[in-house]
């Protein structure tokens, strides 16, 4: 009773016509991010996380801590624990999903193939599964990602280019996810619309993203290596800042129709949609590098070598005409200012006190 008291208050609302939202892997980079948007503009939020330690969980529980000062409640569990979302789905009637608990990392999946599968493919039918027994069924927006366009050579990558030569299998559930909705669109009316996110970045982001743990690397004197491809081309990503990536999910998200059917059943043809959510301007690596020693004062002890075959792409590069379209998605941050920014964070976070950190104190906030 104490438990559904606090879940019932976390998804209270502040304004009219708020959703309910119900943001699984909230105490991840990206659905902290959100989940605090959604409710500093006055929308119901209840988060889902399992906590796990792919990468260190005390910066976990340093988001769910920021995010309990705002009143928002992270439910402490499992996408794979079908009674619990059942419960969940009850005490709340949630007007919308924000997925994006999954496991993610490119290289980690040939270490640890299952938990691919057991987050991305089960974990996702089974969040499926119970919101279409929900009565009334919430709109789903989920997390895909850019790297569906595997081995796609055509730039910038629209939405109708091919999906079909993911390089790794992250890669493959992100495309299974998005056969999956597909299915559960068809059959049972659920509203889903797919993100696909192009290497977001920015403040308490994620350790194991190259930007993350580049910066941590120069500051300790290691080396790192930077990878070009077997033709000797620079290795580029389009970097996305995160604000520009909230900016999308909550415009997915107020642009959703609902989803036609209840308690199982359809009623007729529900909303189904697909989108790029990038920068638009790629950059390569060893720009990104360059940035970072300007920021960090600090010259980086840089290996330049060949991209091995672990799941990697060599580029990637956003068409976003569609999300601009659908719901005014713009990109307004470059490369070196939400650098800047993440390493204003990155400095106050680790309690790091250096010539460039004089006045960030009271930088660790959200934004
Ligand atoms: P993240 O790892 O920081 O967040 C994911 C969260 O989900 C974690 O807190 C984790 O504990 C939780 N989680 C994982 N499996 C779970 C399960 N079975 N049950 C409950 N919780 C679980 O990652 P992120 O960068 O915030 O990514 C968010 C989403 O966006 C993911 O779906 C990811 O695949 C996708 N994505 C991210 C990027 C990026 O550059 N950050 C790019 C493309 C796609």
């Amino acid at each position: 009773a104490a438990w559904e008291k606090q879940v019932r208050h976390s998804a209270t609302t502040r304004r009219p016509n708020a959703m309910i939202v119900l943001v699984t892997g909230a105490a991840g980079f990206v659905g902290s991010h959100c989940s605090l948007a959604l409710k500093k503009r006055g929308d119901g939020v209840v988060g889902l996380d399992n906590f796990n330690p792919y990468y260190d969980p005390s910066l976990k529980r340093a988001r769910e801590a920021m995010l309990g000062k705002h009143q928002v409640m992270i439910v402490e569990g499992d996408l794979n624990d079908t009674p619990l979302l059942q419960k969940l789905l009850d005490v709340v009637a949630f007007t919308h999903i924000l997925h994006l608990a999954a496991q993610a990392g490119v290289r980690y999946a040939m270490q640890n193939p299952q938990s691919y599968v057991t987050a991305n493919i089960a974990g996702f039918v089974n969040l499926l599964e119970a919101a279409k027994s929900a009565n009334p069924q919430p709109a789903i927006v989920w997390a895909s990602s850019s790297s569906v366009y595997g081995l796609n050579t055509q730039n910038p990558f629209s939405e109708l280019h091919r999906t079909d030569q993911p390089a790794s299998l992250y890669a493959a559930t992100k495309k299974a996810g998005e056969e999956i909705a597909h299915t559960y669109n068809h059959i049972y009316g659920l509203s889903l619309t797919g993100l696909r996110f192009f290497t977001v970045y920015g403040p308490w982001g994620r350790p194991d993203m190259a930007y993350f743990f580049f910066t941590k690397d120069i500051l300790q004197g290691k080396p790192i290596q930077v990878y070009e491809t077997p033709q000797g081309k620079q290795v580029a990503r389009d970097f996305t800042y995160i604000d520009d990536v909230v900016k999308g999910c909550l415009g997915a998200l107020d642009t959703a129709e609902k989803s036609t059917g209840s308690g199982g059943k359809k009623r007729g043809p529900a909303q189904l949609r697909v989108y790029n959510l990038g920068n638009t301007s790629p950059v390569a690596v060893g720009r990104l590098v360059s940035i970072l020693e300007g920021l960090l004062k600090t010259k980086a002890k840089k290996h330049v070598i060949k991209m091995p075959s672990n799941g990697d792409v060599p580029y990637t590069h956003a068409n976003v005409t569609l999300a601009f379209r659908d719901f005014s998605y713009k990109p307004t941050t470059d490369l070196p200012t939400g650098l800047r920014k993440f390493v204003k964070w990155y400095l106050a976070y680790y309690g790091l006190h250096t010539r460039v950190n004089k006045e960030t104190h009271s930088s660790s906030s959200f934004s």
